[in-house]
């Protein structure tokens, strides 16, 4: 046991040397854009609740009655006999929101993705990510066993050359089904707030017979007019083969899906092992998301939507005057650099002091040196909240 403790005490000295280290910081409050950490309520900008429904009064009430009606936990998985209705009506729901034929609920999005790319592709097929894909699809990516390529971020030029390698693999090999090649990608890039070029991606991808996934955890409930993601905005539905959404940041819940077409979801049940394995979501979880997707749908969420917008615009000028520029995104995400790890700290360190909360973002979140404050804005904020923010940008000098 000493030993034991005395290497993890090395790797844990070295984290902290390279400003690496992580700590959970405990809160006291509910979510939203107030967080009480250590006894001091501090401005909320890091939150994924885009649309501020995760202390929504009807999801709350959705979980309770959920839970009142069905149990605090779904008693075993899916197949064994958790597969509750409420799970079918979530399920329903969400393959009528994405336009799919059908869906499929997994307990966290990072559980769908790993269910997902491994149940469709075997040693022998082919994989291809954008360089900035999210941790959960490069953890499936190397479960799958499948030949790996990435491609720089959003090019498209250097995805036609993965897919030319693609396509000379594929011809070589003679198995007992033709080998797949899947391409993964975000619609809205997690950690910069960009976008895909999607139709380019589509047009693509069919001119190689390649299939393509798209992991809307960002754009799900911001962007179409039904509000259910990129793919939707871009007139893309129908054409896209794997939708992956995550329920736990617009949706204000918890989970991931899979949305596709019948055959698709039906194969994912017998194969996706994140799902046969593991014990069903709570109720209160999926009737929580079942909600959040019924004010998505409501005008409720086309005004959250609107509000949440004109506030991306407002956040991004207060950046502007503070002399921290952001890039040019079109999400409620902004990232400003930072580069070295230290110097994000520091920043973020200041801006607690100041009584406002961002997250400095670190490998391997972001590549090394590439570090930054990542802002996140919620319908829920006030223009009064922005004065306070750049306030406190004011004070910090950004040197
Ligand atoms: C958050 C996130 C996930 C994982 O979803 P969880 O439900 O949090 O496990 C997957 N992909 C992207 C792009 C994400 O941002």
């Amino acid at each position: 046991m000493t030993d034991f403790n005395a290497q993890l005490a090395v790797e844990l000295a070295a984290l902290r040397k390279a400003d690496l280290l992580r700590e959970l910081r405990r809160v006291e409050s509910p979510a939203g854009t107030r967080a009480c950490l250590g006894g001091r309520e501090l401005l909320n900008f890091s939150s994924n609740d885009y649309l501020g429904l995760a202390n929504h009064p009807a999801l709350k009430e959705a979980a309770v009655c959920a839970a009142k009606k069905f149990g605090a936990g779904a008693g075993a998985s899916r197949l064994v006999c958790g597969s509750l209705a409420v799970h079918h009506e979530l399920e329903e729901a969400l393959a009528a929101f994405k336009g799919a034929e059908a869906a499929l609920t997994f307990s966290t999005g990072h559980a769908a993705a790993l269910g997902a790319i491994t149940a469709l592709l075997d040693r022998g097929d082919l994989l291809i990510l954008d360089k900035l894909v999210h941790a959960c699809i490069v953890d499936a990516a190397k479960l799958s066993g499948a030949k790996l390529r990435v491609f720089r971020h959003n090019d498209l030029n250097d995805l036609e050359a993965k897919l030319k390698w693609a396509a000379k693999q594929r011809s070589a090999v003679s198995g007992q089904r033709p080998a797949r090649t899947l391409i993964v990608t975000e619609s809205v890039f997690s950690m910069d707030g960009d976008l895909a070029p999607l139709r380019d991606l589509v047009e693509l991808k069919e001119r190689f017979g390649a299939w393509l996934m798209v992991d809307e955890a960002h754009a799900t409930g911001l962007f179409g007019k039904r509000r259910s993601g990129l793919v939707e905005e871009f007139g893309l539905t129908g054409r896209v083969e794997i939708q992956m959404a995550t329920l736990g940041k617009a949706v204000g819940a918890a989970g991931g899906a899979i949305c596709g077409s019948r055959n698709l979801i039906d194969l994912l049940v017998n194969r996706a092992r994140s799902f046969i394995f593991s014990t069903a979501p709570v109720p209160a979880a999926a009737a929580a998301a079942s909600a959040g997707l019924k004010v998505i749908e409501s005008s409720e969420g086309e005004a959250r939507r609107e509000r949440l917008w004109l506030l991306v615009e407002q956040l991004k000028r207060v950046l502007i005057e503070a002399s921290f520029p952001p890039p040019a995104v079109r999400a409620p995400i902004i990232p400003v650099a930072m580069g070295a790890e230290a110097r994000a700290m520091r920043f973020a360190e200041s801006l607690r002091k100041a009584g406002v909360f961002v997250p400095a973002i670190r490998y391997p979140t972001v590549a090394r040196g590439a570090a930054r404050l990542r802002f996140t804005v919620s319908a829920e904020h006030t223009a009064e909240d922005l004065a306070a923010l750049a306030k406190a940008l004011g004070g910090i000098a950004n040197g």
